[in-house]
């Protein structure tokens, strides 16, 4: 088939499918100017993951940070919606808007109360992942001593499940995860962890933690970060061959995109250069490229010679992710 065809193909596929990012990466205490939102929407993408805190900062200022994203997302209706619910993304796409929902990135936003949880659910969190890189009340951080899942961790779990809050593996040390996917009766995701077995980092997943998430029924999003693909390499090629992996070893519809983008990359690289507790040298040396939402569609057309079918391209472009959160979400 001549190349024009594949290009075509790929084409009418992005235009066709929903399409997921899962998580962006930019610093969520950034004064409030959401402006940038806008290179997603013009991307393509229909829904997007905004980040609003992580372990690194205090709770107070990531309940600020909701407060601040929400108002912002509120006084910009005409391009953008605040999702409740998973009918809600189909009706902003039929709309041309951007759906967005935000995550937490480490359970010390909870500050050791597990009724926080439905209150940041309230707020539009839909996914939180356990401990940022190290340690916390909840459970092990992937840059710490691997402590496994923590009484606390397990209540946790048990009002995610109750509330439908996605449980989120990502940053998370491997026996926390592994005990976290056998405890919780939800599927759990990845949200953004490449495959340790294409790229060799701390902050990637071995095979065993990418079946045990096939197993609940969840999805691994593949992280943009070039650090974490390869050696800083953020080229469409590198990007699927993490999808290939982990599609090859736990199929297609477990596979999905969550590019961790981050539009103020300077900020984020003198954040984790200044900071080696949380970012340890040996795994953090030098800046990072980040792989930009504009190249999903080149992404599209890699896998379409890499030989994905229609259907299993619509689904890691966020079918698959979509199914997952029809299943968690209340
Ligand atoms: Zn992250």
């Amino acid at each position: 088939m001549p190349d024009i065809d594949i290009g075509e193909r790929a084409r009418k596929l992005y235009q066709e499918a929903l399409v997921w990012d899962d998580h962006s990466g930019f610093d969520p205490a950034c004064q409030p100017d959401l402006t940038n939102l806008q290179r997603w929407a013009k991307s393509g993408v229909n829904y997007l993951s905004v980040n609003v805190g992580y372990d690194v900062i205090d709770w107070r200022t990531t309940l600020a940070n909701l407060a601040a994203f929400r108002a912002w997302l509120q006084q910009h209706p005409e391009d953008y919606t605040l999702i409740k619910t998973v009918d809600d993304i189909a009706q902003a796409k039929r709309a041309g808007k951007l759906a967005v929902a935000f995550d937490l990135e480490g359970m010390n936003a909870l500050d050791g109360d597990v009724n926080m949880v439905n209150v940041y659910y309230a707020l539009g969190v839909r996914q939180m992942l356990f401990a940022y890189n190290l340690n916390n009340l909840a459970g092990g951080g992937c840059h710490d001593r691997d402590v496994g899942l923590t009484d606390f961790g397990r209540a946790v779990i048990r009002e995610m499940n109750r509330v439908g809050m996605l449980v989120d593996c990502s940053h998370t040390a491997h026996r926390t995860t592994m005990e976290a996917m056998e405890y919780s009766e939800a599927p759990v995701i990845f949200s953004h962890s490449c495959a340790k077995a294409v790229w060799q980092h701390g902050r990637n997943i071995t095979d065993d933690q990418i079946k045990a998430c096939a197993k609940t029924g969840g999805v691994i999003g593949i992280n943009g970060i070039g650090n974490f693909l390869g050696e800083n390499d953020i080229t469409s090629k590198t990007f699927v061959d993490h999808i290939a992996h982990v599609a090859e070893l736990a199929g297609a519809e477990h596979v999905g995109i969550a590019l961790d983008y981050a539009f103020d990359a300077e900020n984020v690289d003198g954040l984790v250069e200044n900071n080696s507790k949380y970012w340890p040298k040996e795994e953090y040396h030098g800046p990072s490229d980040y792989l930009p939402p504009e190249q999903l569609p080149e992404i599209v057309e890699t896998m379409v010679r890499r030989g994905f079918s229609d259907a299993e391209i619509k689904g890691i472009l966020g079918g698959n992710f979509l199914r997952v959160a029809k299943a968690v979400w209340k």
